[in-house]
């Protein structure tokens, strides 16, 4: 059962092959087991999910169902969960239990799912490792010496670990797609706008997207049709008709015209994970799909523009984290600004401090143009660079990420070298566009990624373009050995 999809567990659920508190409970021992050596869940809600399992069983026995009733899932611990521990990944947040539920979160609780636990991440989704986490690093279950990337790398590694069937993440320059791709599994982040941000903390506001990870194309788009649609309580939410994610997976991608930028096959990618892209794209070829060579010139600024642009928001979004209102707060503070000084640097990992820092400084009334102004300018031609292309074509391909995993410890003291993990997908943040990653072979017996952009609110052709490959490949049904 555990290496099943969700579409796969849907029908053995619907068939009573299984129940949901059977299911439940070989994902809850497996994750007692196993998790000792990954680490990727922050909180397991055991009494949670065998509740919810016990609903969902009642509701299959009714007939009232949709895909996801009874499905074992676990959300990124930066969805807050009513009555259950929210930590962010923070010693700031340690303590704290939201009194409501995100979006997203009451969405997939409304569609059946049972909520297994909260996965770690990267403090407040900073980072590119998972070693960031107040809980300790994530381990990569190809090679529990590796990271699984991050911010969302419990959830990945948890699906790869086959410890849930599917998760939440979220996508500030990457976090869904890298910690896939690294992984070995499927994960789409929407176009910005399509899933509601209520309830989810915020990092840099004009960047997060949540998304799903999973196994395959189809369960994401399953996933999605679930998370996906307007939300008053979200100013940046799109009020727009969601289509069905899934009832076109199927239609052809025969005269598909795929555009591979030059910029993304340069010097810093590994040449294994190029020779699988290159397999990959020859995949589409028998597909029936064309192939295109394209520019996105200014695509070597994505990684200065987002260091300006997301620590500045982060620096204004974190202000409210001063142990008054919100988080930690220090012992015996001598006055206000030292309960203030102490219960932030007490709080706060060095990351999130550094992030803070850098924001704050960006934004000053002296530097505001030089820093954030031109990094908002270079933001707009991204954009356009992207809009160029696709005049041209349906789909962008290219790797996710320039390296496969790399090893724990490697790149902590070389922020800029953790930051260049990010190459490939922090400009389809800055332009807000749709992208995903899915398991396109390896590299030194480690997962590598397949990265597809496409144009605003192209979820449903993404999706229906990754379908194909699955079809015809097998890499994402692959598991690591041990799990
Ligand atoms: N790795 C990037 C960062 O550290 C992106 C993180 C994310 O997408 N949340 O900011």
């Amino acid at each position: 059962m555990i290496n099943k999809t969700i579409a796969e567990l849907s029908k053995e659920l619907h068939a009573k092959k299984i129940s949901s508190v059977e299911l439940t409970q070989q994902f809850l021992d497996r994750i007692k087991k196993l998790d000792k050596n990954l680490n990727s869940f922050i909180t397991l809600t055991e009494d949670h999910a065998l509740a919810d399992a016990k609903k969902a069983d009642a509701q299959i026995a009714k007939g009232a169902t949709t895909p996801l009733t009874g499905i074992p899932f676990a959300h990124k611990d930066i969805f807050c969960t009513q009555g259950i521990k929210t930590s962010c990944g923070s010693k700031m947040l340690d303590p704290y239990i939201s009194p409501y539920d995100a979006t997203v979160v009451t969405r997939l609780k409304d569609a059946g799912t049972v909520l297994l636990g909260k996965t770690n991440m990267d403090e407040f989704a900073m980072g590119s490792s998972n070693e960031n986490s107040f809980y300790g690093p994530v381990k990569n279950p190809w090679d529990l010496e590796r990271v699984p990337g991050g911010s969302s790398g419990g959830s990945a590694a948890a699906v790869a670990a086959r410890l849930t069937p599917g998760a939440t993440g979220t996508d500030t320059g990457g976090s869904i797609r890298q910690p896939a791709a690294l992984c070995g599994v499927s994960g789409l982040k929407p176009t910005y706008g399509r899933v509601s941000r209520y309830g989810m903390i915020a990092f840099a506001s004009s960047l997060d997207q949540g998304g799903p990870l999973a196994k395959s194309a189809e369960d994401l788009a399953i996933l999605l049709n679930a998370m996906a649609g307007h939300d008053e309580r979200d100013s940046t939410s799109v009020d727009m008709a969601v289509p069905d994610f899934t009832a076109t997976l199927n239609d052809s991608i025969r005269g598909l015209r795929i555009g591979l930028p030059k910029e993304y096959f340069d010097e810093g990618l590994d040449k294994n994970v190029a020779i699988a892209i290159q397999n990959a794209i020859k995949e589409y070829e028998k597909l029936g799909a064309t192939i295109h060579d394209i520019h996105l010139p200014s695509s070597a600024l994505s990684i200065p523009a987002y260091y300006v642009l997301a620590p500045a928001e982060c620096s204004s979004n974190l202000a409210r984290f001063d142990g008054v209102r919100y988080g930690h707060r220090c012992k015996d503070p001598k006055d206000l600004e030292d309960l203030y000084k102490r219960s932030r640097s007490e709080g706060f990992g060095s990351e999130v401090t550094r992030r803070i820092m850098i924001g704050t400084y960006a934004l000053s009334a002296g530097y505001y143009d030089a820093y954030y102004l031109k990094a908002q300018k270079i933001r707009g031609l991204i954009r356009e660079d992207f809009i160029n292309a696709f005049k041209k074509v349906d789909v962008i391909m290219g790797p996710t990420s320039p390296t496969p995993a790399f090893k724990l410890g490697e790149k902590v003291s070389d922020p800029i070298s953790m930051y260049l993990s990010d190459i490939y997908t922090i400009a389809v943040n800055l332009a807000g566009l749709p992208g995903m990653s899915i398991p396109a072979g390896f590299a030194n017996d480690l997962p590598v990624g397949l990265h597809l952009v496409g144009n605003f609110f192209e979820e449903v052709r993404l999706l229906n373009v990754a379908h194909h490959y699955q079809k015809v490949t097998d890499w994402h049904t692959r598991s690591p050995k041990g799990f």
